[in-house]
């Protein structure tokens, strides 16, 4: 008999968290602190479990009862992509309960279940053509802090340090207000300088800086990376404004890379909008991109 979804629960449990956010939202190494993450287990009815781990903004307890997993019980566990499906419709109308990040939460259940009955991981479950993926370092944004992240040559001590650790590309998160000297252009592009004269031409580079800068400034930014080889250019912009980041990939051969949270994004991100894939491993997602692909 096919196995159907039985239950879902939600376990907040006390951790620690040496991650802080700033009054703009953005995160920072800060000092040990006590903090909440989130436990879900879904169970089907052969008693197979699959978990995921998740900020408590995601599965608050009004959405837990209500629309994002109150549709599922009863599902047969390999519908996959018709829940997501009928989620992302629900979307519509509930944009809140249901953003992005928290539908991902349901995919991700989903295929770790899915993978807990098979006995395989689910790479292999996916087609099994990419037993290994490359992983880039991902730097924390720029700060006031010295010895952190907050003028070009930390950036470049960082790098040459992560190129140490063995990483063979880096994506770079430069200043961002509340800083009073962010956003910079000229900053941005002195740490993408000296980042790229720390690591030499064989590490592969990314930005992912101030995501409000006007069309000319990103132009700008993006013409400088562009020369140092970068591989690609994340965000530059307001993600709402299409147009802006059509006209920004018809100005460079760089990538330019996006959306990354605006509400059905990865549905752009999947039918051209920019120049490659967005960022959406990010958001989760994985059935909603794979099938927008087909
Ligand atoms: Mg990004």
């Amino acid at each position: 008999m096919t196995a159907v979804i039985d239950a879902i629960e939600v376990q907040v449990f006390d951790t620690e968290t040496r991650s802080i956010r700033d009054t703009k939202g953005h995160r920072h190494p800060g000092p040990l602190a006590s903090a909440q993450e989130a436990l879900v287990t879904i169970r089907d009815s052969d008693g197979a479990v699959g978990r995921v781990l998740t900020p408590t903004r995601n599965v608050r307890e009004d959405a837990v009862a209500g629309p994002l997993f109150g549709a599922l019980i009863g599902k047969p566990v390999l519908s996959v992509e018709a829940v997501l499906r009928d989620l992302v419709i629900a979307q519509r109308g509930n944009p809140v309960d249901l953003a992005d990040r928290r539908i991902a939460v349901v995919d991700e259940l989903l295929w770790d279940l899915i993978g807990q009955r098979s006995g395989e991981p689910v790479w292999r479950l996916l087609g099994g053509a990419q037993p290994r993926i490359r992983a880039y370092a991902s730097t924390m944004c720029g700060d006031d802090t010295p010895g952190g992240l907050s003028t070009p040559e930390e950036y470049a001590d960082y790098a040459r340090t992560l190129v140490a650790q063995g990483y063979s590309a880096i994506k770079l998160h430069t200043w961002f207000p509340p800083l009073d000297f962010a956003p910079s252009v000229a900053r941005d592009i002195e740490a993408c300088v000296a980042v790229r004269e720390a690591v030499g031409d064989g590490i592969d580079l990314m930005l992912d800086g101030f995501h409000w800068y006007s069309r000319s400034d990103a132009l700008k930014i993006g013409r400088a990376i562009q020369d140092l080889d970068f591989r690609w250019f994340e965000e530059p912009m307001d993600e709402v404004s299409i147009s802006s980041y059509r006209w920004l990939s018809e100005q460079l051969e760089i990538p330019v890379i996006g959306p990354e949270i605006i509400s059905g994004g990865i549905c752009l991100a999947v039918t051209g909008y920019a120049s490659v894939p967005s960022t959406f491993c990010a958001l989760g997602h994985r059935t909603r991109a794979d099938s927008r692909q087909r």
